[in-house]
């Protein structure tokens, strides 16, 4: 099943029960939200959980891409990318949580074709505030997916304050073999989707205040569902990255971690550059900036040779087409060329000023917030241009 096929699916099988399809937004919350970059399905609804009426209705279903730079060190993994899409149901005060997670297992099940037995799940199992989620427990023993009950992993929130209650992930088996242990004791369990139950909202103080109007919230990796109905063992396999994964090699011969990290980092760039952003030193710019280089320092490291004028506008075409934007791949070409001059530019100042006398010994912090907030060479780039001289 391709993506689009998959994307159809899972719109469908929520409109034909009641939920109004809504457009996802672009990854830049709205004006006000602390927030950077949007890392949920959920986020922009965060005033509709909270009891605002929606003007949709109490039934929602929606594809919102997400970015999450807490995830940046996962990258290179078969699971995690920078820039993801998550598909998104949502009741606003309307059906419950065993109604939720019954038309979850159906559509995994029927929809999506993945038996019960590649299925595990796990449910929140009580903390000194709240109990057991009882009625998620009982849920899932009546439909025979095997369940688990952990607390940490199972808590669902946006921040230190705002709604947030318990929730149940489910897990798809990828390791090829029979299920083997439990979703904490095998990572070849692999989740895939999220039923949040917001009941409560934290307060300032730490204490949870009940929401007069409960809400659900269920998240499932786009990526990640492909994945497994391709039958692959990594998002990279899938034909989202087809045209990635058959013009990079060629052009640039990469370790395989390295050609998910350009791979990933590039195509986040894209959609970043896609949705405004511009590279900067401050806030979503900075997030911009830093993609662009770790990937640039990874290219370049068996190659200093290497550059993005290289890049097959195929691939930027590729990338803009599938996330709908209006940004044309001349406007990201340049924005990430300019991006390569300049951080090459700086390269070459900060070997200029390392191989001087000053430098020879080891560096004192005064002498790393120098360069920084001088000569605007972060540490990390300062101990790279260290280990190659
Ligand atoms: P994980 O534990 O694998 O990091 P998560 O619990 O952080 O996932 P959620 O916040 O529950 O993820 O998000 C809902 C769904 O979005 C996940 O079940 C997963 O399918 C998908 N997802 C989360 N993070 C990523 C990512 N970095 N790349 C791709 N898909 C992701
Ligand atoms: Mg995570
Ligand atoms: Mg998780
Ligand atoms: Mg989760």
């Amino acid at each position: 099943m391709d993506t689009d096929r998959t994307v159809r699916v899972f719109t469908d099988f929520y409109r034909e029960r009641g939920h109004h399809l809504i457009t996802g937004s672009t990854l830049l919350p709205p004006p006000g939200d602390p927030v950077l970059f949007t890392t949920s399905g959920m986020h922009p609804l965060t005033p509709y959980l909270e009891g605002r009426p929606h003007p949709r209705g109490s039934r929602l279903v929606n594809v919102q891409r997400c970015l999450r730079t807490t995830d940046l060190d996962e990258i290179g993994d078969s699971t995690h990318l920078t820039v993801f899409e998550m598909l998104g149901s949502w009741s606003l005060g309307d059906y419950g949580p065993s109604q939720s997670l019954r038309w979850g297992y159906e559509l995994l099940r029927d929809g999506f074709g993945i038996p019960r037995e590649r299925l595990h799940v796990t449910v929140f199992g009580g903390d000194e505030q709240v109990g057991p989620d009882l009625e998620s427990l009982r849920t899932w023993q009546e439909s025979g997916v095997p369940v688990e009950l952990t607390r940490e992993d199972n808590w669902w929130s946006n921040g230190p304050v705002g709604p947030c209650g318990p929730d149940s992930e489910i897990f798809v088996w990828t390791g090829g073999t029979p299920p083997q242990g439990t979703p904490t004791t095998d990572p070849r369990w692999v989740e895939i989707w999220n039923h949040v139950f917001m009941r409560y909202r934290r307060l300032e103080d730490g204490s949870l205040q009940p929401l007069e109007r409960p809400g659900i919230d269920t998240g499932m990796g786009l990526e990640r569902l492909v994945t497994i109905l391709q039958g692959h063992d990594s998002v990279y396999d899938t034909d989202l990255f087809e045209p990635w994964m058959r013009l990079l090699p060629p052009l640039w011969e990469l370790d395989e971690p390295s050609l998910r990290l350009v791979c990933d980092h590039l195509r986040s760039g894209v959609v970043v550059i896609g949705d405004g952003v511009r590279p900067s030193n401050t806030g979503r710019g900075y997030v911009l900036r830093r993609v662009v280089r770790r990937l640039l320092t990874t290219l370049r490291r068996d190659n200093p040779s290497r550059t993005l004028s290289d890049l097959p506008v195929e691939l930027l075409q590729h990338t803009l087409d599938h996330f709908r934007t209006s940004c044309g791949t001349g406007v990201v070409r340049d924005v990430l060329l300019e991006e390569e001059r300049r951080f090459d530019r700086l390269l070459e100042r900060g070997r200029r000023l390392l191989s001087g006398p000053r430098y020879r010994g080891p560096l004192s912090e005064e002498d790393y917030d120098y360069l920084h907030d001088t000569h605007g060479l972060p540490r990390d780039l300062v101990l790279g241009l260290r280990r190659e001289g």
